[in-house]
């Protein structure tokens, strides 16, 4: 069945749904995106995932040529369209088509993208069996060179850590920073547990701030767990009790060696497994 795509100001068949070969957004990467969950018709978490895509087009400087309130109403309009009952949005904005070369003000009209679809879930297995990670030797991008901070569509920083996990036949990959201290995943946040305090990196570890990360920080936090956002070293990820990653699409998922080396009891554990069935019941209405 062919979707309705979002395009700028309307819905259209996916057929007719597209941008130009000189839009800078396939030349360069140049623009920024979001990956959004819907659990029973519902936008998970609408309003912080708008904010920062307009976050990090300010970052990029790109002006988005709508409101966020308008662009929240057009991913639910975009849901509603094609009866998304439990899926996933793409967020897509562009810089536009423009001429050969990386003057944006040779740019014009900037793309407005929402896809929004079903989405293919990790095996229920790596949900009770955890998974068992890498690390890459692709460092994540030097904040001065471009901020991991920023949602932008050029992802291949993370797309090559992602083949070496890819290739050690794992599902994430784990990448340091320039300091090589704990950053993130290649699409996900990661947290620790350590003698009952749960520890994730701090946002001036080179991540991006993850909207499902600072969902469990606070679930946690509510919880009465103890939390610290803070510098992580892989001598730390070795030695925790558990490990976890979180993002819109893994949500909440068990970590339980990082090469080669059993995090914990080498299965998961209880902070995690508690953590998870939290954010389940809260992204699931409960
Ligand atoms: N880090 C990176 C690099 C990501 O691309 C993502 C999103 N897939 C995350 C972390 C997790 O962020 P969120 O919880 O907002 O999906």
């Amino acid at each position: 069945m062919s979707l309705q795509v979002f395009l700028n100001d309307r819905l259209v068949p996916q057929e007719q749904a597209m941008v130009s070969v000189f839009d800078h957004g396939l030349l360069y990467g140049d623009g920024v995106f979001e990956g959004i969950r819907v659990y029973s018709k519902k936008v998970f978490l609408l309003a912080e995932h708008v904010e920062r895509l307009y976050e990090s087009a300010h970052a990029i400087r790109l002006v988005i040529p709508m409101t966020p309130t308008r662009m929240a109403e057009a991913v639910e309009q975009t849901v509603a369209a094609n009866n998304i009952v439990d899926g996933y949005v793409r967020l897509v904005i562009t810089r536009g088509a423009g001429a050969l070369g990386l003057d944006i003000r040779k740019t014009s009209h900037p793309q407005i993208i929402v896809i929004a679809d079903t989405i293919s879930l990790y095996p229920e297995k790596y949900y009770e069996e955890g998974l068992g990670i890498i690390t890459a030797s692709t460092i994540r991008n030097h904040p001065g060179a471009l901020s991991p901070r920023i949602k932008s569509l050029n992802y291949l920083n993370n797309i090559l850590a992602k083949i070496e996990g890819t290739d050690a036949d794992c599902q994430e990959a784990l990448m340091l920073n320039h300091k090589g201290d704990i950053a993130e995943c290649t699409g996900d946040n990661i947290f620790l547990i350590k003698k009952g305090v749960l520890r994730t990196p701090s946002n001036d570890s080179g991540i991006l701030e993850g909207i499902t990360r600072n969902c469990v920080l606070k679930l946690a936090k509510e919880a009465g767990i103890p939390t610290e956002e803070v510098t992580l070293q892989r001598h730390d990820v070795y030695t925790a009790d558990e490990c976890f990653l979180t993002g819109t699409a893994a949500e909440v998922i068990p970590v339980v060696s990082v090469d080669g080396r059993a995090i914990g009891t080498g299965a998961p554990g209880p902070i995690t497994r508690d953590l998870r069935a939290r954010f389940q019941k809260f992204a699931r209405g409960g």
